[in-house]
């Protein structure tokens, strides 16, 4: 994908004709900055939908973890902010597995060495397919994260509780198998927000659009 030399100008501005910030968002929930990037020119290639938007801090923590943000990233993925994958609700009634402790047999590949419980795998791969029919891109960053994960992760950032950035461990919605973390354009999170309902996702962490979880 095309990296955009130009040296940033001082206003951030989205990708396309559309306000940098989706009007979806809620007035009262922070809004990720967008990236100082300089508005592609109309007719772009449709990588250029894809500019960051959550980068900063963020993504300083994703280099620290290794992460590789692609070039084209709209919404970056965590790593631990916000306590990165924290539940907000009740487990899913269906996860049989302590947080953390699904065996193999419980968890289903979804692409790009990223895995989820069975049931949620299977209602991704439809959500995905139906995201990538609508005409949006994304990249699994993220999905299980096993309890030595999610202690490499606590390690790395420290608990919300100390100060840091990552969520306890035990109680990560990635240590249920249902969550997964996507680089997303506003569009596709707009597009998500709209439909990932019908396939039994759901935006569970308010600050983190990038992170959808199986509900149902
Ligand atoms: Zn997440």
């Amino acid at each position: 994908m095309p990296n955009h030399p130009h040296t940033p100008p001082p206003a951030p501005s989205a990708p396309t004709s559309r306000s940098s910030v989706p009007p979806t968002v809620p007035p009262n929930r922070p809004v990720p900055r967008p990236a100082p990037t300089p508005a592609p020119k109309s007719g772009a290639v449709s990588w250029d939908a894809f500019k960051v938007i959550v980068i900063g801090t963020v993504a300083a923590l994703l280099a620290a973890l290794g992460y590789v943000l692609t070039s084209g990233g709209g919404v970056a993925n965590d790593g631990g902010a916000k306590g990165e994958g924290a539940t907000q609700s009740a487990p899913v009634s269906h996860e049989k597995y302590k947080n953390g402790e699904l065996p193999h047999s419980a968890l289903t590949s979804i692409g790009n060495g990223h895995q989820l419980a069975k049931k949620p795998a299977k209602a991704f791969k439809k959500l995905a397919k139906a995201l990538k029919a609508a005409g949006h891109d994304y990249a699994v960053n993220s999905a299980y994260r096993s309890l030595d994960e999610q202690k490499d992760l606590v390690a790395k950032l420290g608990t919300l509780d100390d100060g840091g950035r990552a969520a306890k461990v035990g109680t990560s919605e990635h240590g249920l198998g249902t969550a997964v973390d996507m680089t997303l354009s506003w569009e596709a999170v707009e597009w998500l927000r709209a439909n990932a309902g019908k396939y039994g996702f759901k935006e569970t962490i308010s600050e983190e659009p990038w992170h959808w979880a199986y509900v149902n």
